[in-house]
Formats: C-alpha cells, structure tokens, sequence
C-alpha cells in the first residue's frame, strides 16, 4: 500500500519505494563484489526483513546463493530489547564452513543483532556479516560491525517496508515515522 492509504497515522515520510530500491540495488553491487564466486547463505531474520530479503535476493547476482530465515524474540518487560534472545523458529542450514550473511530490516539498541552473530558464528560459520537496511546510531547500547548499511535514521519508531506496529503497516512500500496519536 501507498503513504496516501495511511496518511493520517503518518508523521514524516522518510524513505519512499524508489529511495529504497536504489539504495538496495547499491548494496548488492558491493555483496556481489565480496562474494564473488562464493556460496553465500542470506539469513533472513522474520518478520521485519521479509521484504528487504526478497528484494536483496533478486537483485543478488550470485547464483550459488541460499536463502534460509530464522524467527527470535527478545524477551524483557517493556518495549525495549533486552539484549535476551529467545529462538522461534531455527535455521533449517548447517552454518558448518559457510560464509552468512545476515539481513535485518533494522538495528536500533544492536542487542538483537550481536547476540545473532555470536549465536551463528558459535555454529562454525567461516564468516557472519550483517546486511542492515536501516540503522539508528543515536539508539545504540552495543558496537554492532554491521558490512552493509542502507540508511542512518533518527531515533523514532518507523513503519513500513517489512516494520510493523502491533503487526500492521508492514505492507507499506516506504517507510515513515508513526504518528504518536496512533500508539497513545
Ligand atoms: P534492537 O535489538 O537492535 O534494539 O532491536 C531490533 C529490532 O527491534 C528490530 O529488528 C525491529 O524488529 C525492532 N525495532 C527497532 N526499532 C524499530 C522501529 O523504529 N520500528 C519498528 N517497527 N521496529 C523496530
Ligand atoms: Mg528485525
Ligand atoms: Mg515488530
């Protein structure tokens, strides 16, 4: 769906779908150009990274690439990461000797992130890298060395391109700030 589907629980458009696809096109150039010849495995984390999955992985031209997801909570009282991460739903892969990369629809606090890593690297991966489309430097709690970055964002809660609120907005084609009026 379009910004106009939504526009009243918008506040700010940051990225629309041209925004998104070129940068997405720019990233692939530099995974191609560092895994040349390789078998690379994407993990896609669920939900948010859905369709940065599927558009990074089109736009890969890499033919031995795979493509696996993996599911994982954070558990903790509030709204905010805890940095504890639970495992929903596993690879179906066997990391021994592969190179990864994993593909995240955002870095905000880094918890998720650098516990991810840690988990797949400890599986005998030969290298983990981090593909992130969006990133929140003035929320970070943890140094993330995350290869692949689309976008520096500020520190509000968007929506849109694979991110949700309460499991909506996902659909949208851009990404935009939430308005406060929706989660008050
Ligand atoms: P971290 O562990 O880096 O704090 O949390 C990362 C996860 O929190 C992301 O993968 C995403 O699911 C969620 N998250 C962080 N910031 C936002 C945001 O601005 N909007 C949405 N919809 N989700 C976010
Ligand atoms: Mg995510
Ligand atoms: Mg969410």
């Amino acid at each position: 769906m379009e910004f106009s589907d939504v526009e009243n629980d918008l506040a700010e458009v940051l990225l629309t779908e041209s925004d998104i696809h070129e940068k997405i096109a720019e990233l692939a150039r530099a995974i191609e150009a560092d895994y040349d010849g390789e078998k690379l495995l994407v993990v896609g984390v669920l939900r948010g990274a859905v369709m940065v999955m599927a558009d990074l992985a089109r736009e890969l031209k890499l033919p031995g690439l795979e493509m696996d997801w993996m599911a994982v909570s954070s558990y903790g009282a509030g709204t905010q990461s805890s940095g504890v991460v639970r495992i929903l739903k596993d690879l179906d892969s066997d990391l021994e000797g592969r190179k990864v990369l994993i593909v995240e629809d955002i870095i905000d606090s880094g918890l998720t992130l650098s516990w991810l890593r840690a988990n797949l690297e400890s599986r005998g991966a030969a290298s983990v890298e981090i593909c992130a489309l969006l990133r929140k430097p003035d929320a970070a709690k943890v140094e993330v060395d995350v290869r692949y970055v689309g976008f520096d964002i500020p520190n509000k809660f968007v929506v849109g391109y694979g991110l949700d609120f309460a499991e909506k907005y996902r659909n949208l084609r851009g990404v935009a700030v939430l308005a406060p009026h929706v989660y008050s």
